[in-house]
């Protein structure tokens, strides 16, 4: 990673015979270095992600300007492109806010006891009527209540990231299982689908922060590409761990294990 510089100093240093002793501080850059190409991309994949949006919303408020005004058949359809484009663009900014004050550790409030189920059920609430448009029926059991020490709606909002993408990558008629299992100052929530499942070799890197196996129905369903990325870091601040199973064309099952207060 870092080879020795061809007659460098230091070894001058060290073979001089005038001196008594040689003090040699090697820095080893191989992490800063790392960092740095990781903000780099990040930076490069907001670019991207905006980009994309911004060219809709422009496109067709430039062809609504230059008459489509006027085009009954067609004005209200650009007007809903435009609003879907701009709601796209308010999710990547909140999740960005939410990944960022979760990597600063910024939220003002310090952590306390949370329910594990009334997160669950007010997440559970949240995804209903998407589940519904979508024809998902949602299905619980055992719902114990644990208590663990967080914040309340970041929980929920890791609850609502993983049941939503369960709807979103199910199928017509499918199922979201949701179970709770408490053992050994643990608890740990399933949440299985019958959906499209993830395939093997995306599988360790839907956690990164923008990756998506399925790019067309993530975007079609104005997903960003960071909810599992906030879960990861979310479940990892409060001490727990988030796993997945896979398997394509089957369904996926995702579990949180958190120690208990
Ligand atoms: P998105 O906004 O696209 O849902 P996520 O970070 O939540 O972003 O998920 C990353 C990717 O992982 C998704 O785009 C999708 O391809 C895949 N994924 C996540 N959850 C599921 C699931 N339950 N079933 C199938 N694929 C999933």
């Amino acid at each position: 990673m870092c080879p020795p510089k061809p007659n460098a100093s230091l070894s001058t240093a060290i073979g001089a015979p005038a001196t008594r002793g040689a003090l040699a501080i090697l820095h080893d850059v191989t992490q800063l270095e790392r960092l740095e190409r990781v903000r780099r991309d990040f930076v490069a994949n907001v670019s991207h992600e905006l980009r994309t949006p911004l060219a809709a919303i422009r496109g067709y408020a430039e062809t609504l300007l230059d008459g489509a005004l006027e085009d009954p058949d067609n004005n209200r359809k650009f007007v809903e492109v435009i609003l879907a484009q701009a709601t796209r663009l308010t999710n990547i900014a909140s999740d960005l806010l939410s990944l960022s004050e979760l990597e600063s550790n910024a939220l003002k409030v310090p952590a306390q006891p949370v329910s594990i189920r009334a997160a669950l059920e007010s997440a559970l609430r949240t995804v209903e009527s998407a589940a519904r448009v979508q024809g998902v029926r949602l299905f619980c059991e055992k719902l114990d209540d644990y208590t663990v020490i967080g914040h309340e709606l970041r929980l929920e909002q890791v609850f609502v990231n993983l049941l939503d993408n369960a709807v979103k990558f199910n199928r017509p008629n499918g199922e979201v299982q949701v179970e709770m299992r408490g053992n050994n100052g643990k608890v740990s929530i399933l949440i299985g689908d019958t959906g499209i499942g993830i395939p093997s070799e995306d599988l360790p890197r839907i956690f990164e922060r923008f990756y998506r196996a399925d790019k067309a129905r993530s975007r079609a369903m104005g997903g960003t590409g960071l909810g599992l990325s906030i879960v990861k870091h979310a479940i990892e601040q409060m001490g727990g761990t988030v796993q997945v199973h896979s398997r394509l064309g089957e369904g996926s099952e995702f579990t949180i294990e958190l120690p208990t207060a």
